[in-house]
């Protein structure tokens, strides 16, 4: 396979660009490769620089459900850019947005839209800390919430492919009210909150399906118990849905699982590929926020008009009866098609999908943490993975990345992938 227009723009990027990427997993590094230099997406599938066409599971690391350059939006951000690109005033498009998420969330009754994940979570815990009268909050090993100072602490993502869970030039004293605990693991939240911290705890943050340390749930009734912790500690809930709103389920994990968080927060879909984040929740807690309360939060592009007809145009279609069915079904297709040839090679691997996110591990074993996780066979990942892109089936370039089905991938497309998976895990059967 002709990689070499790819090789020749990487080795220019890394003259001007910090390892020759602008976010660090898009590298390769983990995989022990070079970054493919992407020039057009459609659909399901991703071109290079040198004319191969690849199949994506990435799907621009979650945003792209509907396939990529989906006629309804891209014409919808063309109208809108023809209108103007950003006016820093407000549009009824926000107000529309912010309609159409709260409709599928009733946890959220008031949202702020913001450009990227990393500051829906960053104000999040701001409102939080700002509602509670409190410093502390509590995240989990291996969960990623964007690159916020006090929120690098044990990250998932990039932050643990490239083996740096905690970031250099975060001062300590930055990060000391940010306490861990092992996703799933109930007893330690239990003692750092009622034990060591009462009454500091400001908020819980987490994903309620891990997506950052490769994809792994929550185990049974997790969510619910840390539901009930939170209310009778008065700490705020919040469910980092960025990955998993609009992608397990219309309503994300909190619909799946029957559990109301005091505030979400989300990107990704949300923004059909534009730059968007959001955050919200109980009108109490959100009344919080400036100009009407004293917690302050701002943005020269938040609620950019590209950005809201791009995630209106998204969700409209994603709203059209039968789409979550749809995704739900290509999506179980391909992961019990896994199941069936891990078993069939002979290949430890566990594997799970909840509407169109899933995951693998190269493990006998299920995995619940943090730990577990990076305790899979990830030299065997990078081989796998190197064999995958070969055949043209483009996977996240980590063991610890969760995958993502579009609508617009067909059976056709998971068969593929599934002849693919299985000539490989043959050819490195043990
Ligand atoms: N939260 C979660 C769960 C994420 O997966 C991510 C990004 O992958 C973020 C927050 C940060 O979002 P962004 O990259 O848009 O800043």
């Amino acid at each position: 396979m002709k990689r070499s227009e790819s090789d020749r723009l990487f080795e220019h990027a890394q003259t001007v660009i910090p390892g020759g990427v602008n976010s660090p997993v898009r590298a390769f590094r983990s995989v022990g490769l070079k970054p493919l230099f992407i020039t057009k997406a459609q659909g399901a599938y991703i071109h290079d620089a040198d004319g191969n066409a690849y199949l994506d599971y990435v799907g621009s690391w979650g945003p792209m459900i509907l396939g990529h350059a989906h006629p309804a939006v891209v014409e919808a951000v063309r109208q809108a850019a023809g209108k103007g690109l950003s006016y820093g005033a407000p549009t009824e498009a926000e107000i529309l947005l912010a309609e159409k998420v709260i409709s599928a969330y009733p946890s959220v009754e008031m949202i702020r839209m913001v450009n990227s994940g990393t500051e829906a979570t960053m104000s999040a815990v701001r409102v939080a800390r700002a509602y509670t009268g409190r410093d502390k909050i509590i995240k989990f090993t291996g969960h990623y919430h964007g690159h916020a100072d006090y929120l690098l602490v044990k990250a998932g993502s990039g932050a643990t492919t490239l083996g740096i869970p905690n970031s250099a030039g975060v001062p300590q004293s930055f990060s000391e009210h940010t306490l861990l605990c092992e996703f799933n693991d109930f007893d330690t939240i239990i003692q750092i909150t009622q034990e060591e911290y009462p009454g500091e705890i400001a908020c819980i943050i987490l994903e309620p399906f891990a997506g950052n340390m490769g994809f792994v749930p929550p185990v049974q009734d997790f969510l619910k118990k840390l539901r009930a912790l939170c209310d009778r500690e008065g700490i705020i809930l919040i469910f980092d849905e960025v990955m998993t709103g609009f992608r397990v389920a219309k309503g994300g994990a909190q619909e799946v699982f029957s559990v109301i968080p005091d505030m979400t927060t989300f990107g990704k879909i949300i923004g059909g590929g534009m730059p968007v984040g959001a955050y919200g929740g109980k009108k109490e807690i959100m009344s919080m926020v400036a100009p009407l309360g004293s917690v302050y939060q701002a943005g020269t592009l938040s609620g950019n008009p590209l950005a809201m007809a791009a995630g209106l145009a998204t969700l409209n279609e994603l709203f059209k009866p039968g789409m979550y069915d749809e995704l739900a079904r290509t999506t179980g297709r391909l992961t019990e098609g896994i199941r069936t040839i891990a078993q069939k090679t002979g290949t430890p691997m566990t594997v799970d999908h909840c509407g169109s996110m899933f995951g693998f591990f190269f493990s006998g074993s299920p995995i619940h943490s943090y730990e577990q996780a990076l305790a899979c066979d990830t030299a065997r990942f990078n081989r796998f993975f190197a064999k995958m892109l070969e055949e043209e089936i483009y996977l996240a370039p980590s063991a610890f990345e969760a995958g993502f089905v579009s609508l617009a991938h067909t059976t056709e497309d998971i068969d593929k992938t599934l002849s693919a998976f299985e000539n490989i895990l043959r050819f490195m059967a043990y």
